[in-house]
C-alpha cells in the first residue's frame, strides 16, 4: 500500500502536486471539457482545508520539448480558479527563479500553477536536475495524475525521489479499483477484452488468464482466434503475427475463454453497408465482422450477471458506427445491471470509456478509469513508475 495525502500533517506545509490537467482545447484555447480539472479538486481542496499551500504542475498536449504559446496553462488556471472559488496564481516558468519565488511566498490556503511541464526538454527525459529543481518548490510531493503514471518523467517519477511522496485521491481510487481487481478480486472475476488490435492486448491476456474465472473476448480481436481454429473469417480483422499466440491461449484456457458465437457482418467498413447476423462458422468470404451478435450478447450478459468483479477494456464492435454499436451498448447495460446487483465494475481503455460515456452509462459503473495507457499497464501486471516512486505505508 502506498501512503496517501491522509498520512501527512499538512499544517504550514507546501504540497507539490502533479495533476493531469491535459484538457481538450478548441482553436481559441477555450477548454471544451473540464472533467480533468474538476476531478482534481477533492485532492486540492483537502490540502487547502488542512493548512497547506499548493503548487500544481501538469503537462498539456505535446509541445515537443519547447514553449508553445497555445499550450500554456493560463486557461486552466482561470478555470480552476472559478471551480475552487479562489485565486489561482500562474507563472510562465516551471523551475526557474520566478517559480521558486512564487512558491516560497505562498501562504497556507494559496494556490500556484506552474507552466506546462513538457515545455522543458528535461521532463520526458526524466532528468535529475529538473527533478531536483522541482523538489525545491514543495515540502511533500503528491501524485494525483494517474493518466501519466505509466511514464517515468521528471514530474511523475524523478521528483518523488527527492521528497516525501504520497498519492492523491484520484490516484488512490484508480489503484484501489484496478489494482484491487487484478491482485485480490472478489469472485467470480470476469475480464472482458475487445477492441481492434490483439497485439496491444497480448500482455493483458497473459497476465489475466491465470487470474480470472472467465475471460470474454469480443471486438475485432476475436477473429484472429477464429482463424487460429481454422474458421473462415472473410474480410474481418486478422493479425497474422498473433496466430500462434491465439492457438496457445486456446489450448491453455481450460474452459475460461469465451468467444462470440455469432456476429454482425457487413460487406464494407461503413455504417450503411449491407449487413446480416451469422454464426461464427458461417462468415461469408466477402463480408467482415463488425459487431457481436444477439446470441453472444445473451451469453456474455449471463456471465456478467453472475460476476462479483468485472474489468472491461475494449469495445465489442465498431461502436463509432451506430449500426455496429448494439453489442457494445448491450454489454455496457449488462455491466450497469451487475453494478446495481453489487458487482465491482471497472472500465479502462480510452475507447471503452468513451463508449460508456456516449451511451450515458458512466455513472452506473463502479469505476471509470481516467488513464487508458496507465490502466492497461496495471492490467498487464506492471508496476507504474509514478506509483513505484511513492512512499510505502
Ligand atoms: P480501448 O481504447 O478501450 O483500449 P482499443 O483502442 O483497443 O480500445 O479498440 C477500440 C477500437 O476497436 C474502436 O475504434 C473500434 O471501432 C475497434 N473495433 C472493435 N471491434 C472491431 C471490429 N470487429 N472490427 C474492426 N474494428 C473494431
Ligand atoms: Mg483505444
Amino acid at each position: 500500500m502506498k501512503q496517501t495525502i491522509r498520512d501527512i500533517d499538512w499544517q504550514g506545509k507546501r504540497a507539490l502536486v502533479r495533476v493531469d490537467f491535459n484538457v481538450p482545447l478548441d482553436d481559441q484555447q477555450q477548454i471544451t471539457d473540464d472533467t480533468r480539472i474538476t476531478a482534481a479538486v477533492p485532492t486540492i481542496q483537502y490540502l487547502l482545508d488542512h493548512g497547506a499551500s499548493v503548487v500544481l504542475m501538469s503537462h498539456l498536449g505535446r509541445p515537443k520539448n519547447k514553449v508553445v504559446d497555445k499550450l500554456r496553462l493560463d486557461p486552466v488556471a482561470r478555470r480552476l480558479g472559478e471551480v475552487l472559488g479562489r485565486e489561482v496564481r500562474k507563472v510562465n516558468e516551471i523551475t526557474d527563479a520566478e517559480a521558486e519565488q512564487a512558491a516560497q511566498s505562498l501562504q497556507p490556503g494559496q494556490v500556484l500553477l506552474l507552466e506546462n511541464t513538457r515545455f522543458d526538454a528535461r521532463e520526458e527525459a526524466n532528468d535529475d536536475t529538473m527533478a531536483q529543481e522541482l523538489a525545491k518548490l514543495g515540502d511533500v510531493y503528491v501524485n494525483d495524475a494517474f493518466g501519466a503514471a505509466h511514464r517515468a518523467h521528471a514530474s511523475t517519477e524523478g521528483v518523488a525521489r527527492h521528497l516525501p511522496a504520497v498519492s492523491g485521491f484520484l490516484m488512490e481510487k484508480e489503484l484501489e479499483y484496478i489494482g484491487g481487481a487484478v491482485e485480490n478480486p472478489q469472485r467470480p472475476f470476469v475480464a472482458i477484452l475487445g477492441g481492434a488490435k490483439i497485439k496491444d492486448k497480448i500482455p493483458v491476456i497473459e497476465n489475466l488468464l491465470p487470474k480470472v474465472d472467465k475471460l470474454i473476448i469480443g471486438g475485432g480481436m476475436a477473429y484472429t482466434f477464429y482463424k487460429a481454429q481454422g474458421y473462415e473469417i472473410g474480410q474481418s480483422l486478422l493479425d497474422e503475427a498473433s496466430l500462434d499466440f491465439c492457438k496457445r491461449v486456446l489450448g491453455d484456457a481450460q474452459g475460461k475463454l469465451e468467444l462470440p458465437v455469432d456476429c454482425v457482418v457487413a460487406k464494407e467498413f461503413s455504417n450503411d453497408a449491407e449487413r446480416k447476423t451469422v454464426k461464427i462458422s458461417e462468415i461469408p468470404a466477402d463480408y467482415q465482422g463488425l459487431d457481436i451478435g444477439p446470441e453472444t450478447v445473451a451469453r456474455f450478459s449471463q456471465i456478467i450477471q453472475s460476476a462479483k468483479t468485472v474489468v472491461w477494456n475494449g469495445p465489442m464492435g465498431v461502436f463509432e458506427m451506430p449500426n455496429f454499436a448494439t453489442g457494445t451498448r448491450a454489454i455496457a447495460e449488462a455491466l450497469a445491471r451487475a453494478t446495481e446487483a453489487g458487482a465491482t465494475t471497472i472500465i479502462g481503455g480510452g475507447d471503452s470509456v468513451a463508449a460508456v460515456e456516449q451511451m450515458g452509462l458512466a455513472d452506473r459503473m463502479a469505476h471509470i478509469s481516467t488513464g487508458g495507457g496507465a490502466s492497461l499497464e496495471l492490467l498487464e501486471g506492471k508496476e507504474l513508475p509514478g506509483v513505484a516512486a511513492l512512499n510505502d505505508k
